[in-house]
């Protein structure tokens, strides 16, 4: 089975490996604070989704220097992607963006900025600046979009139509950013038909990138108070990687697939406690797309 990866994208883009860390830009979310709604995105953790990331109060600088400190034994290049993950990054004044992102793409060793944000967090002033920071280096903007079924939506709690997110995607796609969308495998109540519905939508949306990513059960979440109550299962890992495979078929070859997996916070990790072993389950999903390959005689590297 073929997918393009974030690893051959990144070749192709910057000629060598280059390594994303996490950064913390000490933003909020207007689906906690009232404005959107109260609580969050049912699955959500107190971390704002973001429980790698460094604390945002340290000056940016400081958390940069921090992790390249923390992955040195690991990556022995010089190029970094400044991935701001925790909570909604385009949710503050355009000032305070401006300053922020500025003195992240300025620097030499940052080749891009990657910036998760919800779609009704994209006012014209945050699109004019986005553009104006892609014209200096590649941004890449991350939407939260996890379902495309507006009855899971309204149980996760995501706080805005699929209308939103379309109206997003032409603006951002009018000014040349890479968009990812991120998927949300294993909602409760969502059948099969309901992910691959979320896969085809994705493959027509106009993003060239997706994240997909289980469905991760964590303890300070309204989402464990449901999961305690039965009303859902977790997926199995063989139900993960089966649905993992029908969505990659749906894709078009060309859209990047930045994650095929991910690892909750350990700390926090109620079910699927299987995917807390992150090599088991790449190893498991390569097999799968190994005997998928060879089945339909192709010899791609899965
Ligand atoms: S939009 Fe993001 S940060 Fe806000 S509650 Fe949802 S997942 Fe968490």
């Amino acid at each position: 089975m073929y997918y393009y990866s974030l690893n051959e994208y990144l070749k192709k883009e910057f000629g060598q490996k280059v390594y994303k860390i996490s950064l913390n830009g000490n933003m909020g979310c207007p689906n906690r604070d009232g404005t959107i709604g109260i609580g969050g995105c049912i699955f959500c953790s107190s971390g704002g989704s973001g429980d790698f990331a460094p604390s945002g109060f340290m000056p940016i600088g400081e958390q940069i220097e921090n992790a390249k400190q923390r992955i040195k034994s690991k990556y022995d290049g010089d190029k970094y992607i400044a991935y701001f993950q925790a909570y909604t990054n385009t949710y503050a004044p355009v000032s305070y963006l401006k300053e922020l992102f500025e003195k992240v793409i300025d620097r030499d060793d940052i080749v891009a900025v990657s910036i998760a944000t919800r779609p009704d967090c994209l006012q014209d002033d945050v699109i004019d600046l986005i553009e104006k920071l892609n014209n200096k280096k590649p941004v890449w903007i991350e939407l939260g979009l996890q379902t495309s079924n507006e009855s899971t939506a309204r149980y996760i709690r995501r706080g805005y139509k699929n209308e939103c997110f379309e109206i997003a995607v032409r603006k951002l796609k009018k000014i040349g950013v890479h968009i990812v969308a991120h998927i949300i495998l294993g909602l409760p109540n969502e059948s099969e038909q309901d992910i691959l519905g979320t896969a085809n939508y994705v493959a027509h949306s106009g993003v060239s990138g997706i994240k997909i990513q289980l469905l991760h059960i964590l303890n300070d979440t309204d989402l464990y108070l449901d999961y305690q109550k039965g009303v859902f299962d977790a997926l199995t890992m063989e139900q993960y990687i089966d649905l993992l495979c029908k969505v990659i078929e749906r894709l078009p070859q060309d859209m990047v697939v930045h994650r095929i997996t991910g690892d909750g916070p350990k700390k926090l990790l109620v079910a699927p406690l299987w995917s807390g072993d992150k090599k088991r389950v790449l190893n498991n999903i390569n097999q799968k797309f190994l005997k998928i390959n060879l089945k339909q005689g192709r010899l791609f590297e899965a």
